[in-house]
């Protein structure tokens, strides 16, 4: 191994040890004491009393009310007195751009070598994780409860449980999923080959399955960065259930809810401009009549 790959991989196991505090409270779920590089600092006033002090870094963080990432702040950081160790506080963030939408984070903290410390989660509201998009929860009707349970459980960390309730509503839902892309499929005027394979390809059992079955391409508008959706379903879905450790349960569910979601959304999309056109088209027309 030469000099550089050592170092990069001590920085890996450096970085995977300790957090910033931004991306403690960005990405870390509640119920986990982590490790934080830049927890604190000495504060001096102008007469020269110190405290420690705790500054609440700006996040990136989902907004509901703007229905994307904004960058939250938070108003009141927190002063210590110097022979503090532990300490816990709420503090609120507020989304910069709509000002309404709020984020609060309750939090335990013990004060380590300058500038570090460890940071417990006990909460956050809205919860931790951005929600499940609408437009995915209406496509698993009455199975929608459990694809939010498995995404509760991806919250708190849970790989085997989201997995398993991700793998439920995926297969219960196989026919749903292709009949969308089927549809999708006909308003772009997709090759009839792809078309037919998806509807072959329907008739099979489990999902997995299903998508071995399919040859052709898909459309481009539905590609994930360039890549076959289906194909990383397929993938991540394959995953057993029974060798792999909790983390990597985790990762394929998290894979399994990313590749969903941005597929219904393109498939919303596709449509969408599809709509769009079609009524500019027949406005061109009326217009040449
Ligand atoms: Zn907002």
């Amino acid at each position: 191994m030469g000099d550089t790959e050592a170092a990069a991989e001590k920085i890996e196991v450096q970085s995977a040890a300790t957090i910033s505090l931004k991306e403690f409270l960005e990405g870390t779920h509640p119920s986990v004491l982590k490790e934080v590089s830049d927890l604190w600092d000495i504060h001096v006033n102008s007469s020269a009393y110190k405290r420690k002090l705790i500054t609440l870094p700006d996040l990136r963080l989902h907004c509901a009310k703007c229905e994307g990432f904004r960058t939250f702040r938070c108003s009141s950081n927190q002063f210590l007195d110097m022979d503090t160790t532990v300490t816990e506080f709420n503090s609120r963030y507020k989304c910069g751009d709509c000002h309404e939408q709020t984020k609060l984070f309750s939090l335990y903290v013990k004060f380590g070598q300058r500038p570090a410390g460890e940071v417990y989660k006990y909460g956050e509201l809205p919860p931790f994780g951005i929600p499940v998009p609408n437009k995915v929860l209406r496509l698993f009707g009455k199975d929608a409860n459990l694809f939010q349970k498995g995404r509760q459980c991806e919250n708190l960390g849970y790989g085997v449980a989201a997995f398993s309730y991700y793998r439920r509503v995926v297969e219960n839902h196989k026919n749903d999923i292709f009949e969308e892309i089927i549809k999708v499929c006909r308003t772009v005027n997709a090759p009839t080959a792809i078309i037919g394979e998806l509807q072959k390809a329907k008739k099979e059992i489990a999902f997995t399955k299903a998508i071995e079955a399919i040859k052709s391409a898909l459309p481009q508008g539905l590609l994930t960065n360039g890549h076959n959706p289906l194909l990383a379903l397929h993938g991540a879905l394959s995953a057993g259930l029974h060798d792999e450790s909790d983390e990597e349960c985790l990762a394929a569910a998290q894979a399994v809810r990313l590749v969903l979601t941005d597929l219904v959304e393109k498939i919303a999309t596709l449509k969408q401009d599809n709509r769009e056109l079609n009524e500019a088209m027949q406005l061109l027309l009326k217009k040449k009549s």
